[in-house]
């Protein structure tokens, strides 16, 4: 049986087995995570992992889960977050007959 050496952020250096790790992969590589429930502490430890953490788990024996992210997740978002103001404005615009036309013609 293959030991994997993990290391809880309270306990240290742990061994775990490779069905113990969480392998996900994501549809993009910074979306690659491992995790594992801490054998001492009980604590659920979840780590980015890059190309090379990756390449390890699977060479060790960890069956890989693959996660959907949605694209939407990915997107870069411009400007200041949406504020409650903002939503009562557009709910305000949104009770004028005119709304439709209005946004249609804005391009930001
Ligand atoms: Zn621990």
């Amino acid at each position: 049986m293959t030991t994997i050496k993990a290391t809880c952020p309270g306990c240290g250096e742990v061994d775990l087995g490779t069905e113990d790790i969480l392998l996900r992969i994501g549809a993009v590589q910074t979306a690659n995570t491992y995790g594992f429930t801490c054998p001492s502490c009980g604590d659920f430890v979840e780590k980015q992992a890059d190309d090379r953490v990756v390449r390890l788990l699977l060479s060790g024996g960890v069956v890989p889960v693959p996660v959907h992210v949605p694209a939407e997740a990915l997107e870069l978002h411009f400007g200041p977050p949406l504020t409650m103001d903002d939503l009562i404005d557009f709910h305000q615009h949104l009770m004028t007959s005119e709304w439709f036309e209005d946004l249609k013609g804005r391009t930001s």
